[in-house]
């Protein structure tokens, strides 16, 4: 089970989105499953470039969309493991509707944000997860709005999956991918996934400062949505881990009469009562 293909990335040297890649392949590899049975969707941006660089099926859609595209495939084939990705602009900007929808939706699936509070591909503007203050490009005076808080969004959306991790701690990120491709529902991974060119204020040695992992707060519940809440706002999000986990809530498929008995793929598609390849035979 190797996902590993023969693209070479060119993403730039240092940028932490090559460890998310290499995350991906390799919890996809623990989990057992084969590169036929993987579909990555991804958005635009530097991040979207990831479906290419994987072993599996991929599709590269357009900015924002990486979410209705890997729903529609997966309510097609619920078989195959489908995850989406894409950067923070695509999944908290254009793409916020589609992501707010997913969180409530929990359709069976893994969304994967390659987090670097800016926008790399277009050379470094503010993005929603750009800090107030942060000073690019698009604002020299700094960024006036607050910034979107990924966690809190997921958690008050109805979420069921919630973690996050950070691009150099592979080990942990695995590990959390792992769970979120396991995991019966929507699972939203965001990554701190620096930008090594453009982004200067959020970098590897400020994420070591400031991050905090879970594994370190004793005690910690993540089946306790209201705590999870409460951590992730005493720590300004900076934390990492899996921070919220429902395994009671059912996925949107199995609420849905006609997923779980078959795979649309699978389904003979009938015009009224005829099938429609015997209909189509007249016209080949
Ligand atoms: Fe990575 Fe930033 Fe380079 Fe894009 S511009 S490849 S996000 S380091």
């Amino acid at each position: 089970k190797d996902f590993r293909n023969n693209v070479k990335p060119n993403w730039c040297p240092g940028c932490g989105d090559f460890s998310v890649q290499a995350a991906i392949q390799r919890a996809a590899a623990n989990v057992g499953i084969e590169p036929h049975e993987l579909a990555v969707i991804s958005g635009i941006g530097c991040s979207g470039r990831i479906s290419g660089y994987i072993n599996s099926y991929g599709f590269h859609g357009i900015h924002g969309r990486a979410l209705p595209i890997a729903q529609g495939l997966k309510m097609a084939n619920r078989n195959l493991n489908v995850i989406a990705s894409g950067g923070d602009g695509d999944g908290f900007a254009i793409g916020m509707g589609h992501t707010i929808h997913g969180l409530r939706r929990n359709l069976d699936l893994t969304y994967i944000i390659m987090d670097n509070q800016i926008y790399g591909l277009t050379k470094g503007q503010t993005s929603p997860r750009s800090a107030a203050g942060f000073v690019t490009k698009s604002t020299p005076g700094g960024a006036i709005e607050p910034d979107v808080k990924p966690l809190e969004l997921a958690l008050s959306t109805g979420a069921t999956f919630v973690a996050q991790g950070f691009s150099t701690d592979i080990k942990e990120l695995t590990a959390i991918i792992e769970a979120g491709i396991q995991h019966k529902g929507f699972s939203f991974i965001n990554v701190f996934s620096p930008c090594v060119t453009y982004n200067k204020v959020n970098t590897y040695d400020w994420f070591k400062e400031n991050l905090t992992k879970l594994s370190d707060i004793e005690g910690y519940d993540p089946t306790n949505r209201e705590a999870a809440m409460n951590t992730v706002m005493q720590h300004d999000g900076l934390v990492t881990g899996i921070i919220y986990h429902d395994t009671e809530t059912p996925c949107y498929q199995s609420k849905a009469d006609r997923f779980d008995e078959q795979a649309l793929v699978g389904q003979e598609l009938m015009m009224g009562e005829t099938k429609f390849n015997e209909l189509v035979k007249e016209f080949m």
